[in-house]
């Protein structure tokens, strides 16, 4: 209720306690009724509603007001109750509240009247409870309320739709009083900062709080110019939220005025933007990627209105127009640029793209550069269209492709190098690609086969081969295809050709492999080897007829030494009987005297001459029978056969020195063995070199020092190595080669060896793989080197 409304009710019932109290102190009864009268009167045009109402809630009196808002006339008024127009009031609360009226004295109740036509009113009633004589009055003002309960209700719709608006708008609304408080925000606070309406409110560091370091003295700013009442626009900040989180935002404020035009402070409309940001750092990302590409790529990037003048360009073209940056070439045509010569063609070709809409693509042209250097570029011009797909103007793009031509240059340089070469070959040289067909074919080609290349490329390669290399060739070629590696790379084969004649012969082959673009292909180089197959057969067949006369040497020796023995046998018999009749002779001239009558001369004959022509033709018939035996048993050595496994070197040493423990005593030397390796050979021939050598060492050690003989031995790729060295004499250096000659001997009166030592060692050797040789140095001795294969 209107505090107007209030006090006038509550005057008029002071008002009227003074009247009844001045009615009952008035002593004249008709001053008294003119008293009332005039009451009457003042009630009955009173703005209130008046009843005075009786204790059994009957009207005895209503006013004109009451009468006209009710309906009701005064007669029909005045015959009803309470309870017939307010229907808060029935008979049976009307007691209770006629017995609290009483006690209060007076109330002020809200309540509803009912009028004639059945509307509610919504009225305020101020009731009196009065006693006039002995009787009980309750003397009510009533007000009918309707209109101030429209605007009232009005008034809170309406403010119920600001806050419909307020609370759910999706920015967070902030109303700041004029000293900086914040009055009033909405729901969105939440959202956006994390702190509740009421945490906000409270908030003593606002707006502060809640910005970010380096954007506070921004804010500061803006709020500062917002007290006093400016107003601003989406100023952009990052906003601190409670739990530390930092999103992007941005705050627009305005001034509030009332209707007298006096500040209440100022709104701020605060919104997330972070999304938005978060995008546009995308975009500005993905333009920086794009600007970098473009920048990067080594390709001049360029784009034209529908004029031909540029609209922007990348930094590789910006640098060939002479530019320093791609945004100075906004604006300028072709004739302003560096190439002014070139511009009419070049516009000539945009006009070309503007007009038909068509692409030209990757077509070559020459490109002047500022400096005056001239490049070679492959270009291709695009229609650029708006979204409704009109030609707007041109996108360029082109490569610098001078060094391409350069490679071509020097390629077909090198090609025409390789031309002659391969022309001037006297090998043939032939080119195939995968499925075996010829591509290539040299004039070499051509006199070696008698095809001409005319004749012979496309055709397969199976035609200069004889039928039976075919098969194999095709299977070849298959797994040259799978594997990309021909199984002769890096190999010479040899092979047999085929003529266009039909002729066959010999080659070497040889093969290389590459893959490019457009498949795999291979180049055979082919030498015909006929003439060095004939030298091979010649030399041959002279190594088979040399062995053939070893063999029959070796058979002549066998069966010279074999059959010369006989009679030698005889010679060396009967010089022994004939020295043995000397004797008896010589027994019989001493008994008998008639032979000292033989003349003088023969007796010297018989007594020194013939034994001594006897012994000379004995010794040399020994020597002769040691020599012949010596080449019975080198011509043997030829004709046995050999027996090769794989020896224990160590167990074979150990014999020979055991066999020969005797000769080592009586030289008083000392022959150590080291541990030996195994070796591929013929046990009992094997045995026998190392004895010769033993025996040889053992031989040939110098007597003014103990002899000392070391056997050891190492590995050499595929041999075992051994070496039987002594502390000998020695040999001198010109003697060393000829030492493994047959019946060579250093000192030849010397009693003992033949000369035949070294070599059978050498033979035996020769046969079964291996080597010997010497390394000696006179005075200080001699190390024997014997090669075998390894085990
Ligand atoms: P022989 O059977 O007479 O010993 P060899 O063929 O074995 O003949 O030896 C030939 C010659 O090589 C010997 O007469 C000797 O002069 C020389 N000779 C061989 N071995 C040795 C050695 N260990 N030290 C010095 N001289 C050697």
């Amino acid at each position: 209720m209107q505090k107007g409304a209030r006090d006038y009710l509550l005057k008029s019932k002071l008002d009227s306690n003074l009247l009844l109290s001045s009615m009952r102190s008035a002593i004249e009864r008709k001053q008294i009724e003119q008293t009332l009268r005039l009451a009457q009167f003042s009630m009955d045009r009173a703005s209130e509603l008046i009843f005075w109402i009786a204790p059994d809630a009957k009207f005895i009196y209503v006013n004109d007001v009451a009468c006209r808002t009710l309906g009701y006339s005064k007669q029909e008024l005045l015959k009803m109750t309470v309870h017939d127009i307010d229907p808060n009031y029935n008979p049976k609360n009307w007691p209770k509240h006629w017995k609290n009226l009483k006690r209060k004295g007076s109330a002020i109740i809200e309540s509803q009247h009912r009028t004639k036509n059945g509307n509610l009113i919504p009225v305020e009633i101020v009731a009196n409870c009065l006693k006039f004589g002995e009787k009980e009055y309750n003397c009510a003002f009533a007000r009918d309320m309707s209109e101030h309960k429209r605007s009232e209700l009005a008034l809170r719709m309406s403010e119920q739709r600001f806050r419909a608006i307020a609370d759910y708008t999706y920015f967070w609304e902030v109303w700041v009083s004029p000293k900086g408080r914040v009055l009033w925000t909405n729901p969105a606070v939440e959202r956006i900062t994390g702190y509740s309406i009421e945490q906000l409110k409270q908030m003593t560091g606002y707006p502060m709080l809640l910005v970010h370091e380096d954007d506070r003295e921004t804010i500061a700013e803006a709020f500062e110019s917002a007290l006093n009442n400016s107003s601003g626009k989406a100023l952009e900040f990052r906003l601190r939220r409670k739990n530390g989180t930092i999103i992007w935002a941005d705050i627009s404020w305005q001034p509030i005025y009332d209707e007298k035009g006096s500040s209440q402070g100022h709104r701020e409309s605060i919104r997330d933007i972070t999304e938005r940001k978060q995008a546009e750092e995308e975009v500005r990302k993905s333009q920086q990627m794009l600007q970098s590409v473009l920048d990067t790529i080594p390709v001049g990037v360029f784009w034209k209105d529908r004029d031909s003048v540029y609209l922007g360009c990348n930094q590789h073209f910006a640098e060939d127009a002479g530019l320093n940056s791609p945004d100075k070439i906004v604006g300028k045509n072709d004739y302003e640029l560096g190439w002014k010569q070139q511009a009419e063609f070049y516009r000539a070709d945009d006009a070309y793209v503007i007009k038909t809409g068509k692409p030209k693509l990757n077509y070559e042209e020459p490109l002047i550069t500022p400096d005056g250097t001239q490049l070679w570029v492959r270009t291709s011009k695009v229609p650029l269209r708006d979204l409704s797909g009109n030609v707007i103007g041109i996108l360029g793009t082109y490569e610098d492709i001078s060094e391409q031509k350069r490679a071509e240059q020097t390629i077909r340089t090198s090609e025409k190098r390789f031309r002659s070469v391969v022309e001037t070959a006297s090998d043939a040289i032939i080119t195939a690609d995968s499925s075996g067909e010829i591509t290539f074919w040299n004039s070499a080609a051509e006199d070696m086969f008698g095809y001409s290349a005319a004749e012979i490329i496309g055709r397969s390669l199976t035609s200069i081969m004889p039928k039976r290399y075919r098969e194999a060739h095709l299977k070849g070629l298959n797994r040259l295809v799978a594997t990309g590696e021909p199984r002769l790379k890096g190999k010479i084969a040899e092979f047999e050709a085929l003529k266009k004649d039909g002729t066959e012969f010999p080659i070497s082959l040889s093969i290389a492999s590459w893959g490019i673009e457009e498949g795999m292909f291979f180049t055979a180089i082919i030498r015909d080897i006929t003439d060095r197959k004939e030298a091979e057969k010649e030399r041959e067949h002279l190594l088979r007829a040399l062995e053939l006369k070893n063999k029959e040497l070796e058979s002549i020796l066998y069966v010279a030494s074999h059959d010369l023995r006989a009679p030698l046998v005889n010679i060396q018999g009967f010089s022994h009987e004939l020295s043995r009749c000397c004797n008896l002779i010589h027994s019989a001239i001493a008994a008998e005297k008639q032979i000292t009558m033989l003349d003088r001369e023969a007796q010297n004959a018989l007594d020194e001459a013939v034994p001594q022509a006897l012994k000379f033709i004995l010794a040399g018939a020994d020597k002769m029978d040691s020599l012949l035996s010596g080449l019975l048993r080198l011509s043997r050595l030829g004709q046995a056969a050999l027996n090769i496994k794989s020896l224990d070197m160590n167990e074979m040493m150990a014999q020979v020195a055991a066999g020969m423990e005797f000769q080592i005593q009586h030289a008083r030397a000392s022959v150590k063995i080291e541990h030996l390796t195994p070796c591929m050979g013929d046990a009992a021939q094997i045995n026998q070199v190392f004895t010769n050598l033993l025996d040889n060492a053992l031989k040939h050690l110098d007597e003014t020092r103990p002899g000392v003989i070391h056997i050891y031995s190492k590995s050499d790729n595929n041999q075992s190595i051994y070496c039987v060295e002594d502390n000998g004499i020695g040999i001198t250096a010109n003697h060393q080669k000829k030492i493994f000659e047959i019946f060579h001997r250093l000192d030849p009166d010397k009693e003992g060896g033949q000369g035949l030592g070294l070599t059978i060692v050498k033979r035996i050797l020769d046969r079964q793989n291996g080597n010997v040789w010497v390394e000696s140095e006179p005075g200080k001795g001699s190390k024997f080197f014997v090669a075998l294969p390894k085990a």
